[in-house]
Protein backbone atom coordinates (compact mmCIF):
# COMPACT_ATOMS: atom_id res chain seq x y z
CA UNK A 1 0.00 0.00 0.00
CA UNK A 2 1.27 3.37 -0.84
CA UNK A 3 1.12 6.36 1.86
CA UNK A 4 0.74 9.53 0.26
CA UNK A 5 2.66 11.81 2.12
CA UNK A 6 2.11 15.65 2.04
CA UNK A 7 5.39 18.23 1.28
CA UNK A 8 5.91 20.77 3.45
CA UNK A 9 5.43 23.45 1.59
CA UNK A 10 1.52 22.29 0.51
CA UNK A 11 0.60 22.29 4.43
CA UNK A 12 2.75 25.76 4.73
CA UNK A 13 0.30 27.40 1.87
CA UNK A 14 -2.97 26.01 3.62
CA UNK A 15 -1.80 27.15 7.01
CA UNK A 16 -0.91 30.91 5.61
CA UNK A 17 -4.22 30.76 3.47
CA UNK A 18 -6.28 30.36 6.85
CA UNK A 19 -4.52 32.88 8.48
CA UNK A 20 -4.99 35.18 5.75
CA UNK A 21 -8.60 34.54 5.24
CA UNK A 22 -9.93 34.63 9.21
CA UNK A 23 -7.85 37.89 9.50
CA UNK A 24 -7.36 37.32 13.32
CA UNK A 25 -5.08 35.77 15.60
CA UNK A 26 -5.94 31.85 15.42
CA UNK A 27 -4.68 28.92 17.76
CA UNK A 28 -2.67 25.66 16.04
CA UNK A 29 -6.07 24.21 16.57
CA UNK A 30 -8.09 26.54 15.02
CA UNK A 31 -6.08 26.21 11.71
CA UNK A 32 -6.33 22.39 12.21
CA UNK A 33 -9.98 22.52 12.59
CA UNK A 34 -10.09 24.88 9.30
CA UNK A 35 -8.54 22.58 7.65
CA UNK A 36 -9.03 18.60 6.30
CA UNK A 37 -6.42 15.82 6.75
CA UNK A 38 -3.94 18.19 8.43
CA UNK A 39 -3.19 17.28 12.30
CA UNK A 40 -2.21 19.75 15.48
CA UNK A 41 1.29 18.34 14.44
CA UNK A 42 1.61 18.95 10.74
CA UNK A 43 0.20 22.61 11.51
CA UNK A 44 2.58 23.21 14.54
CA UNK A 45 5.69 22.03 12.09
CA UNK A 46 4.45 24.42 9.50
CA UNK A 47 3.91 26.93 11.87
CA UNK A 48 7.70 26.48 12.85
CA UNK A 49 8.80 26.65 9.57
CA UNK A 50 7.02 29.77 8.73
CA UNK A 51 7.56 31.75 11.56
CA UNK A 52 11.38 30.93 10.94
CA UNK A 53 11.22 31.82 7.14
CA UNK A 54 9.29 35.44 8.88
CA UNK A 55 5.70 34.65 7.72
CA UNK A 56 4.11 34.11 10.48
CA UNK A 57 4.51 35.71 14.13
CA UNK A 58 3.69 33.96 17.76
CA UNK A 59 1.71 35.92 20.27
CA UNK A 60 3.00 34.59 23.13
CA UNK A 61 0.57 35.19 25.54
CA UNK A 62 -2.07 34.07 24.41
CA UNK A 63 -0.16 31.36 21.95
CA UNK A 64 -1.98 31.99 18.86
CA UNK A 65 -0.31 32.77 15.27
CA UNK A 66 -0.60 36.11 13.48
CA UNK A 67 0.71 36.58 9.56
CA UNK A 68 3.75 38.48 9.39
CA UNK A 69 1.40 41.44 8.17
CA UNK A 70 0.71 41.91 11.23
CA UNK A 71 4.03 43.95 12.03
CA UNK A 72 3.41 47.41 13.50
CA UNK A 73 0.33 46.00 15.14
CA UNK A 74 -0.58 46.07 18.29
CA UNK A 75 -2.25 42.55 20.23
CA UNK A 76 -4.61 43.29 23.25
CA UNK A 77 -5.14 39.86 25.04
CA UNK A 78 -7.19 39.61 27.58
CA UNK A 79 -5.83 37.97 30.12
CA UNK A 80 -8.86 36.32 31.64
CA UNK A 81 -10.46 34.81 28.67
CA UNK A 82 -7.37 34.52 25.67
CA UNK A 83 -9.84 36.54 23.67
CA UNK A 84 -6.79 38.59 21.26
CA UNK A 85 -7.57 41.79 18.58
CA UNK A 86 -4.98 43.28 16.48
CA UNK A 87 -5.19 47.26 16.13
CA UNK A 88 -3.07 49.31 14.01
CA UNK A 89 -1.91 52.44 15.78
CA UNK A 90 1.43 54.27 13.85
CA UNK A 91 1.19 57.17 16.69
CA UNK A 92 2.46 54.49 19.31
CA UNK A 93 5.28 53.11 17.03
CA UNK A 94 6.18 56.74 15.97
CA UNK A 95 6.72 57.53 19.80
CA UNK A 96 8.41 54.11 20.55
CA UNK A 97 10.89 54.04 17.14
CA UNK A 98 11.67 57.87 18.72
CA UNK A 99 12.37 56.54 21.97
CA UNK A 100 14.62 53.84 20.48
CA UNK A 101 16.55 56.33 18.26
CA UNK A 102 17.42 58.32 21.15
CA UNK A 103 19.12 55.24 22.58
CA UNK A 104 20.67 55.03 19.33
CA UNK A 105 18.46 51.94 18.15
CA UNK A 106 16.94 52.07 14.43
CA UNK A 107 13.91 49.74 14.82
CA UNK A 108 13.63 47.12 11.85
CA UNK A 109 10.58 45.74 13.38
CA UNK A 110 7.98 45.99 16.00
CA UNK A 111 5.36 44.26 17.24
CA UNK A 112 3.54 45.03 20.75
CA UNK A 113 1.50 42.24 22.77
CA UNK A 114 -0.79 44.29 25.49
CA UNK A 115 -2.12 41.92 28.49
CA UNK A 116 -5.54 43.54 29.53
CA UNK A 117 -8.97 42.59 30.15
CA UNK A 118 -11.41 42.47 27.69
CA UNK A 119 -14.63 44.41 27.76
CA UNK A 120 -16.40 41.30 27.76
CA UNK A 121 -15.09 40.29 30.89
CA UNK A 122 -15.15 43.47 32.72
CA UNK A 123 -19.18 43.29 32.02
CA UNK A 124 -18.97 39.82 33.75
CA UNK A 125 -16.71 40.94 36.46
CA UNK A 126 -19.39 43.97 36.47
CA UNK A 127 -22.35 41.38 36.52
CA UNK A 128 -20.66 38.94 39.37
CA UNK A 129 -20.14 42.18 41.63
CA UNK A 130 -23.99 43.60 40.90
CA UNK A 131 -25.16 39.92 41.50
CA UNK A 132 -22.90 39.29 44.64
CA UNK A 133 -24.38 40.09 48.16
CA UNK A 134 -22.01 42.53 49.83
CA UNK A 135 -19.70 40.34 52.35
CA UNK A 136 -19.85 41.80 55.52
CA UNK A 137 -16.90 40.07 57.90
CA UNK A 138 -18.22 39.55 61.65
CA UNK A 139 -15.13 38.62 63.76
CA UNK A 140 -16.40 37.84 67.65
CA UNK A 141 -13.92 38.41 69.63
CA UNK A 142 -15.42 36.43 72.42
ZN1 LIG B 1 -11.81 38.47 28.23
Amino acid sequence: MMTVRRKPYSTDHNVLNVMESKKRPLSAYQIADALTRITHTQVYRALDRLILAGSVRKITSCNHFVTASAAHEIAMVCKRCGYCELRQNDAAFSALGTLCAAQGFTVREAFIEISAICSNCVEADGKLCSTTPNKTETISHD
